[in-house]
């Protein structure tokens, strides 16, 4: 169907014949915000009230998009990937991508309407005087991802290279360029990029060949190729090059700000020269790129472009982290909506015992997930307000949902796939391309094992166990918190003190074999004290045996052959009483 006749195309009403003869359940129009009872609950907690009532009715338009228009919007821009057009018809060589309308509707929604590549930047949005803290962000993207994921990296790179302009660029090069990124007209709007990865420099930086020679005036001019730049026509990206003449290694990298066009309007020297055929993200491009003396401008100091450019990626690694919550939280939705409706055997699937099981085995990583989403987003708003230790913590929170929350949205949607049974892997069903993407979640921004690397990183050069263990800590000993069981909080805390035990020797020379090993451990004892501390906050029994199932199932030794139901201690006095 074409996109003009999709636009006046609506669903038939199902009648009763289509509805005997094709009893598949379709969750499509439910509104994912207010259907997730669980979201809202979770909001009284980190958002305060006057804000949360504030942004309710956007939240709430937000998520009847996700589960309806833009959904749809997804699935036409997923089978219609964009292509690079580097003539015109009468023979210029001007290079375009050209996306499909659904993507550029998308992309209106995503950056215009919600804001949500400027929402941090910008002094008033939405009505509502004052910048938000990251947490409305990241609800935004949580929603927004359930439909689209391919759009939310250059949406989220826009965000991240305006908080690094912001933060390292000279006041000149800011006052120059943030109004279009800041900017929520769609005609006048800029997006972002950050073009690092080359052929023999991806997760090793230091290798990076790109040259960038001093031009006339304030800007540099880079040579080089860049291997894999996704949305690789926006309007700016941060590029990392070497210094001519410069020291080698690390320290030879500097970072640049390098504008699609030139001052009088030409496109600036640098040419797209393949898009790639990808296995998940199909709606946006991601490319190769030859700069060939491409206007730029030094971002920073010289010398310190990797260090600068770490701040940028760490925002696009939490914001990964939340996306990997969000293509969860559809996919256990779905398969919540789809045991509830479908009948096999003369019974509901959600009335069958093992199905009820396999339900909670998909909830307990995605409900750890969302959990360590709002962690992370309130470490990251006391780190920008100066808090003490807040950006410790923040440095090993940030791999941490990275590393783990990426690598669990891998499984759970593949698993809630088969919930659907055989229409799960029928392309016309949302499965499919939530499993295609949620496997880049684990590679780009740092594979897996880089990410894991990072956590050792934050513990040997921030300092970041002691400030994680007190954190975790301090929501076991918040006063409020009067409902976790006694034997549970000994159990959070003594397996703690073993999983910190582990990453300080993976911390040690020699010790970097364990890093995916402490790293899972420290996630899900992290995550399990957090989701204790809020389903006591807001007297959840759900989330407190999601909680002890987070424990028991993925953070503690298990024996294969015995039946592993939560310990009956953990069901006892409160901890408060007991501690
Ligand atoms: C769809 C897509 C879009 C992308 N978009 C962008 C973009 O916009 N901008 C950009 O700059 N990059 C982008 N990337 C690149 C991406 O970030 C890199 O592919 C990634 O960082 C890995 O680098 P690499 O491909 O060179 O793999 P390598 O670095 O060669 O890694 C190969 C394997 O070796 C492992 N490895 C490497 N070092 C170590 C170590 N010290 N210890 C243990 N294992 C190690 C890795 O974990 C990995 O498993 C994109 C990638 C994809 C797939």
């Amino acid at each position: 169907m074409r996109f003009e006749q999709w636009c006046e195309h609506e669903t038939p009403a199902m009648t009763e014949s289509t509805a005997v003869t094709h009893p598949i359940p379709d969750r499509h129009g439910q509104n994912l915000y207010t259907a997730d009872a669980e979201l809202q609950r979770l909001l009284q907690l980190y958002l305060a009230d006057d804000l949360r009532r504030h942004m309710a009715p956007h939240f709430e338009r937000l998520g009847g998009l996700a589960g309806g228009l833009l959904d749809e919007l997804a699935g036409i821009a997923d089978h219609h990937p964009p292509e690079l057009e580097s003539r015109t018809r009468t023979g210029l060589d001007v290079q375009r991508i050209v996306k499909h309308p659904a993507y550029v509707e998308m992309e209106r929604l995503a950056l215009s309407e919600f804001a949500m590549g400027s929402i941090s930047h910008r002094d008033e949005t939405f009505g509502w005087r004052g910048k938000m803290p990251p947490a409305v962000k990241y609800v935004l993207f949580y929603l927004f991802v359930q439909a689209e994921f391919g759009l939310c990296c250059p949406v989220s790179m826009t965000d991240s290279l305006t908080r690094t302009l912001k933060k390292f660029g000279d006041p000149a090069l800011v006052a120059r360029y943030l109004p279009r990124l800041v900017s929520l007209d769609f005609d006048e709007l800029a997006q972002g990029a950050m073009f690092m990865t080359e052929q023999a420099a991806g997760s090793d930086i230091a290798a990076t060949t790109t040259l960038a020679r001093r031009g006339t005036g304030d800007h540099w001019l880079l040579t080089g190729d860049k291997w894999f730049c996704s949305n690789p026509d926006a309007d700016f990206a941060m590029v990392l090059a070497r210094v001519e003449g410069g020291p080698p290694g690390l320290k030879g990298v500097s970072l640049f700000l390098l504008p699609r066009r030139l001052d009088d309007g030409s496109l600036n020297h640098y040419r797209i020269v393949h898009l790639k055929d990808k296995m998940g993200t199909r709606s946006m491009a991601s490319g190769e790129i030859r700069l060939e003396g491409a206007v730029a401008y030094l971002v920073g100091e010289q010398g310190r472009g990797f260090v600068q450019m770490a701040d940028m990626v760490n925002n696009s690694r939490l914001s990964n982290g939340v996306r990997a919550a969000g293509l969860m939280r559809r996919a256990v939705a779905e398969a919540e909506y789809i045991a509830a409706e479908r009948l096999a055997f003369g019974k509901r699937l959600i009335d069958m015992p093992l199905m009820q099981r396999q339900l909670d085995k998909l909830r307990v990583p995605a409900e750890q997930a969302r959990t360590m989403v709002f962690q992370t987003a309130r470490a990251l708003q006391r780190a920008d307000a100066g808090e003490d230790g807040a950006y410790a913590l923040l440095r090993i929170l940030t791999p941490l949902i990275k590393f783990r929350a990426c690598r669990d949205a891998r499984k759970v949607t593949g698993d809630a796939m088969e919930v659907r049974g055989g229409c799960g892997y029928i392309e016309e069903w949302s499965d499919p391309r939530l499993v295609r993407d949620a496997h880049l979640g684990s590679i780009w921004e740092g594979t897996s094992n880089i990410v894991a690397l990072d956590v050792v990183r934050a513990i040997q050069r921030e300092g970041s166990l002691p400030v994680l263990r007190a954190h975790l800590e301090a929501l076991l000993a918040d006063p409020a918190v009067t409902a976790v069981p006694a034997a549970f909080a000994r159990a959070l805390r003594e397996t703690f003190d073993r999983a910190a035990a582990l990453a300080e020797t993976a911390a040690q020379a020699g010790g970097e074999v364990l890093a995916r090993q402490a790293a899972s451990a420290l996630y899900h004892c992290t995550s399990a004290a957090a989701m204790a501390w809020e389903a006591a906050r807001t007297d959840s029994a759900d989330r407190m045996r999601w909680a002890q199932l987070a424990l028991l199932h993925r953070a503690l030794p298990r024996d294969p052959l015995s039946p592993d139901v939560l310990p009956a201690a953990w069901q006892d006095a409160p901890a408060a009483v007991a501690a």
